[in-house]
């Protein structure tokens, strides 16, 4: 059992359903999170330092429009027009990214109320999506399990589905490792592995390059201060107002290194180990005080959100995202600590 394990009520949503927040620590690191879009709400370093960007209260992560600290779903980042075929069926979902679908659509896993069960270590989150939720096929049963040892918070990822469906899990806490009220994070040095990335089109779509990062601002293999190229004239930035670009580390299942940051202000770092096959580094370039409920400004944390690549269903040669029945998706992410 975690030396610290708290449960508490976080508010009621307009709908009527009751949050919860849980508190668990063990004796390095104390994560928060609440079965609200199975968020996680902050990270205090062991030094005492809140590394996760959040709220005081459940209205402001219901108004929050930046999806801080929730678990995307269905399908995480974007799907070309909504549109793609399943064995040889036609699907369109609801485009709420201009003509995209972005993170599960305009009512996703991240509005959600999920099931909670304490496992000792941390929390377990369950959410049943109906068939036809948000468009998508077949009844998909997701589990997220958050794990917190002394440094570092584990995310196990499953799910099953009862009709063949496309499936892509993520979470989307946003991190500045000088502290919550630090302005941006272009300080911050960041490494990932990638050798590639997939470079997109206007709307953010993958072009389908697995472009190499060799020569270019999206070149991170030693660490690099994510201020010193991102205002470089080159069309991959200026698309996505800087980093919003999914990192292929190509091999899936097994963990590996992705991503490490460091403040070098205070020498806090985080790693970052997945078994997915991608990473999308996003450096806050939409965040703003109204989505954000007047407390973030524009590049205010980070997200590192290891994934499937965007817009999967509609590239057979990226990693499949499909789950067909009887098979179950698994994915894990650990997120490390520390100070150097
Ligand atoms: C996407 C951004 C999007 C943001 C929304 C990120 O995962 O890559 O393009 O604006 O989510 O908060």
């Amino acid at each position: 059992m975690a030396k610290r394990f708290e449960v508490e009520e976080f508010g009621v949503l307009a709908d009527g359903s009751p949050v919860k927040m849980f508190t668990v620590g063990d004796g390095g690191i104390v994560a928060r999170f609440s079965d609200y879009g199975a968020r996680l709400l902050g990270v205090m370093t062991a030094d005492g330092t809140e590394v996760v960007l959040g709220y005081e209260t459940l209205a402001e992560y219901a108004a929050d429009r930046t999806y801080s600290g929730a678990v995307v779903g269905r399908f995480g980042n974007r799907i070309a027009g909504g549109k793609f075929t399943l064995d040889g069926k036609s699907y369109q979902v609801p485009q709420n990214n201009g003509e995209n679908a972005l993170h599960g659509g305009p009512v996703g896993f991240d509005q959600k109320v999920w099931a909670a069960e304490a496992t000792g270590d941390g929390v377990e989150f369950t959410l049943v999506s109906p068939a036809g939720d948000q468009g998508f096929p077949g009844m998909l049963t997701v589990t997220v399990r958050y794990a917190v040892s002394e440094d570092s918070l584990r995310v196990d990822y499953s799910a099953t589905t009862d009709a063949t469906t496309v499936v892509n899990l993520t979470n989307h806490a946003y991190f500045n490792l000088a502290g919550t009220s630090s302005q941006t994070i272009l300080d911050h040095e960041i490494m990932l592995t990638a050798e590639r990335y997939t470079p997109t089109d206007a709307a953010l779509i993958p072009t389908g390059e697995l472009a190499v990062v060799e020569g270019t601002p999206f070149d991170f293999k030693t660490a690099t201060r994510i201020g010193a190229r991102i205002e470089d004239e080159n069309v991959q930035l200026e698309r996505a107002g800087g980093y919003d670009h999914n990192f292929v580390m190509g091999s899936e299942g097994e963990m590996k290194l992705a991503a490490k940051l460091t403040d070098p202000g205070s020498r806090r770092w985080m790693t970052v180990e997945t078994t997915e096959p991608g990473i999308q580094f996003y450096s806050g370039n939409f965040m703003d005080a109204a989505r954000t409920c007047g407390k973030y400004a524009r590049r205010g944390g980070l997200c590192l959100e290891t994934q499937h690549y965007p817009d999967s269903p509609n590239h057979a040669d990226f990693p499949s995202t499909v789950v067909r029945v009887g098979e179950t998706l698994r994915s894990t992410t650990v997120f490390r600590f520390g100070l150097e």
